[in-house]
């Protein structure tokens, strides 16, 4: 095999294509990476979960300095934001964890190419390395699109990355917004809505449909809601966003049934698209669906021989730890090993105060398709160690079929609800029952042992409550 042919050659390095290509090569396989960008990790490392939750970490410390200690009896003088020094270590988390994959690439022989990969048919991949450079072409015995996904934009909301833009601008804003409207009531809108409320802004949100966060269970983004306009979030559900322009230092944004907003920032964020343009799909065979998705089989294979998809660029939840299940599950299939994902064990977390985490069926989904269910909720108000935290908002609620007592569904809203869940995880993974999370020994006091009290509330028995 010579320097420019390949087993396997992954095309994008999010998530789901750098794990893949580690896999692939951890399995014996000779791999190419193509990235465009001068760092690999995809959106989520550079411009998406890892540098969002490095400011809502510190942007929570900021606000629990500021108005948060005094109940602890711990009494902390004039705080003051260093805005440049938040925004530096949220630089530094995103280049510890980009570089960090650079090693994981030398460690596993995984070659990696700078610029633009496009399918050229039977095993090729031209790569543009652009900047005038001359293109050149790579050869495999098989080729993954893991190129992720895009920002989704609105027709008439003119986003020029200055007063109007996405969550990329709205992850380095160099001063505070004194209003910062955001359009889109989904993860994102709330997770950098939170940052910016927590550092002083004012935030009001606009969202299309009658509630915030579209497919989590109701009763918890409900409560969700109600938390999140105490600590100041002002939302406007049922709003249609007709249209948003730049105007003097600020924007105005113009929705159908209110006044024009005035503001000083817009933050798009109504969802993503895949990333399957100028890929030379059409050329090779592969015609994406309506919604620029990629048509897989069970082992990701699209309908060409020899390439195959994962991610945000095929049908499901756009989230990186789904994606980089489908890369290991994909690669282990091209190793002759089984791979799968449990596409009902995906777990989501929005990364807000407190956080919200699911995983399996919500109730709404349950009741449409009539299948007859218990459900168990335990509060943190009643947990000794969210009282220690003072962070009583929220509960546990569990799901189970109301005959074989499986647990079909959990969702949490409350502190760590983002770590609760991968107890529900792998006890869904296991086909566990609500009664042996019940039966199971949570070591007290600990938050975990909500889960605990849920699982008794299925059938009737929480102790604590
Ligand atoms: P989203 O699809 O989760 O939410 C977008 C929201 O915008 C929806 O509630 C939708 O009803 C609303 N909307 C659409 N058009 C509108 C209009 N004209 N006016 C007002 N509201 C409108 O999208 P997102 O928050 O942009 O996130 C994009 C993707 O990234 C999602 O798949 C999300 O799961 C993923 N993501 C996940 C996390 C996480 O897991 N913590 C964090 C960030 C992003």
């Amino acid at each position: 095999m010579d320097e420019k042919s390949f087993d396997l050659i992954v095309i994008g390095a999010g998530p789901g294509g750098y794990v893949a290509a580690i896999r692939a090569a951890q399995l014996g396989m000779k791999v190419a990476c193509i990235e465009k960008e001068d760092a690999l990790g995809g959106t989520c490392l550079r411009i998406g979960c890892i540098p969002s939750k490095a400011l809502l970490e510190a942007s929570d410390l900021f606000h629990q300095a500021k108005d948060g200690l005094g109940r602890f009896g711990v009494k902390v003088g004039k705080v003051d934001l260093d805005l440049q020094a938040m925004l530096q270590h949220k630089d530094n988390v995103v280049k510890a964890n980009t570089k960090g994959i650079d090693g994981l690439f030398k460690k596993g022989k995984i070659t990696r190419f700078l610029g633009h990969g496009k399918l050229a048919g039977n095993g090729k991949v031209t790569l543009d390395p652009g900047a005038g450079k001359a293109a050149e072409t790579l050869t495999a015995k098989n080729i993954l699109i893991a190129t992720g996904s895009k920002v989704a934009m609105l027709p008439d909301v003119k986003v020029d990355g200055k007063a109007i833009g996405t969550s990329t601008e709205a992850l380095a804003y160099t001063e505070v917004p004194k209003h910062l409207v955001v359009i889109g009531a989904g993860a994102i809108g709330l997770e950098l809505g939170s940052v910016w409320s927590r550092l002083g802004a004012k935030v009001t949100v606009l969202e299309y449909l009658n509630r915030i966060l579209p497919g989590m269970d109701v009763e918890i983004s409900a409560e969700a809601q109600k938390i999140l306009a105490k600590q100041g979030l002002e939302f406007k559900l049922g709003t249609r966003v007709k249209s948003a322009k730049s105007e003097g230092d600020g924007a105005v944004v113009e929705c159908e049934g209110l006044d024009p907003i005035r503001c000083d920032k817009v933050l798009v964020a109504v969802g993503r698209v895949p990333n399957t343009e100028n890929l030379g799909l059409e050329a090779v065979g592969i015609k994406p669906d309506g919604r620029g998705r990629i048509s897989v089989d069970e082992k990701y294979a699209t309908s060409v021989p020899g390439i195959y998809a994962i991610g945000d660029v095929i049908p499901g939840v756009m989230l990186a730890h789904k994606a980089e299940e489908e890369g290991m599950a994909c690669v282990e299939g091209l190793a002759g090993k089984y791979g799968h994902v449990n596409y009902n064990a995906i777990p989501n977390v929005v990364y807000t105060h407190p956080e919200i985490a699911s995983v399996g069926k919500t109730e709404e989904e349950l009741k449409s398709d009539g299948i007859a269910y218990k459900k168990g909720s335990f509060p943190f108000m009643a947990n000794g160690r969210a009282r220690a935290l003072a962070q009583i908002d929220g509960r546990v609620k569990i799901l189970a079929d109301e005959k074989t007592d499986r647990i079909l569904g959990v969702h949490i809203i409350g502190p760590r609800a983002g770590d609760l869940i991968a107890e529900a995880v792998v006890a869904m993974e296991f086909g566990a029952s609500a009664e042996d999370i019940a039966r199971s020994s949570h070591a007290h006091p600990t938050l975990a042992e909500a889960m605990k009290e849920a699982a008794l509330g299925v059938d009737g028995r929480s102790i604590h409550i």
